[in-house]
């Protein structure tokens, strides 16, 4: 696992500038919510530090080592996405197992990574199957699947509770939270679910049209959040 740095990151699209200068300090093994009104930069924030989107100003490091010019398969990172599509024409295993194929893993050790990540995951009974015969919840588990496999250093998940109904949603945070109890990962989440923020987060970062308004534990921004957006947005009295 490593830390993550954003140092006074900027990002324009043209002539608009939609992050105005963020700083956010994620320490190794933290999960880390951004949290945020839809349009306020949280998953253009999340695609730079994946080496998605490039950087117009300020620095993004991963552990102690700027990463504003690497390529995406340079940083040790796995992200999940609200639209996580799996490869409908193979198994479960294969699905979990592609990234290490690519990476011309031996067939023991992609078994050695895939095992313990489907037991992990509870999809060891359904590793056979194809993507078409699982429901909603087990696939967003082996979009999970293929992200823990791989081992990385931090996981980026943007929304990845959205398309799930909210019965399901409620038990996959619970979940979630479990895997990062055993994994320990560094974990940078976003979501635009303040009641998801509050539940699972180590630290919550509250963004708002492109800046960070307040940075803190649940509870602290609950009992003292700094200003009127962060106390309607946490839900708390100012
Ligand atoms: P969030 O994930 O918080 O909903 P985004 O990071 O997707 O917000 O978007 C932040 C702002 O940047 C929005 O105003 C959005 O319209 C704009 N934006 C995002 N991607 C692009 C793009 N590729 N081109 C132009 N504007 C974009
Ligand atoms: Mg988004």
């Amino acid at each position: 696992m490593a830390s993550v740095t954003f140092r006074d990151v900027r990002k324009s699209f043209g002539p608009v500038e939609v992050l105005h200068g963020v700083s956010i300090d994620i320490d190794e093994g933290q999960f880390v919510v951004l949290v945020g009104p839809s349009g306020c930069g949280k998953s253009t924030l999340l695609r730079m530090l994946a080496g998605l989107e490039n950087i117009s100003a300020g620095e993004v490091l991963i552990g102690d080592r700027v990463v504003n010019a690497l390529p995406p398969k340079d940083r040790d990172i796995a992200m999940v996405f609200q639209n996580y599509a799996l490869y409908p024409h193979i198994s479960v295993a294969q699905n979990m197992a592609f990234s290490l194929m690519l990476k011309g893993a031996s067939k023991s050790e992609i078994e050695a990574r895939v095992k313990p990540a489907a037991e992990i995951l509870g999809l060891t009974h359904l590793l056979d199957r194809y993507p078409r015969q699982l429901s909603g919840g087990q696939r967003q588990r082996v979009a999970m699947g293929r992200a823990i496999v791989r081992e990385p250093q931090v996981f980026l998940f943007d929304e990845p509770l959205s398309n799930l109904d909210a019965k399901l949603r409620v038990s996959m945070r619970t979940e979630m939270k479990n895997l990062h109890q055993r994994l320990k990962t560094t974990t940078v989440y976003v979501t635009h679910d303040q009641i998801e923020a509050m539940t699972m987060a180590d630290k919550i970062v509250v963004m708002h049209d492109g800046i960070v308004e307040q940075v803190g534990t649940p509870l602290e921004l609950y009992d003292h959040p700094d200003n009127l957006f962060v106390a309607g947005f946490i839900g708390s009295p100012a």
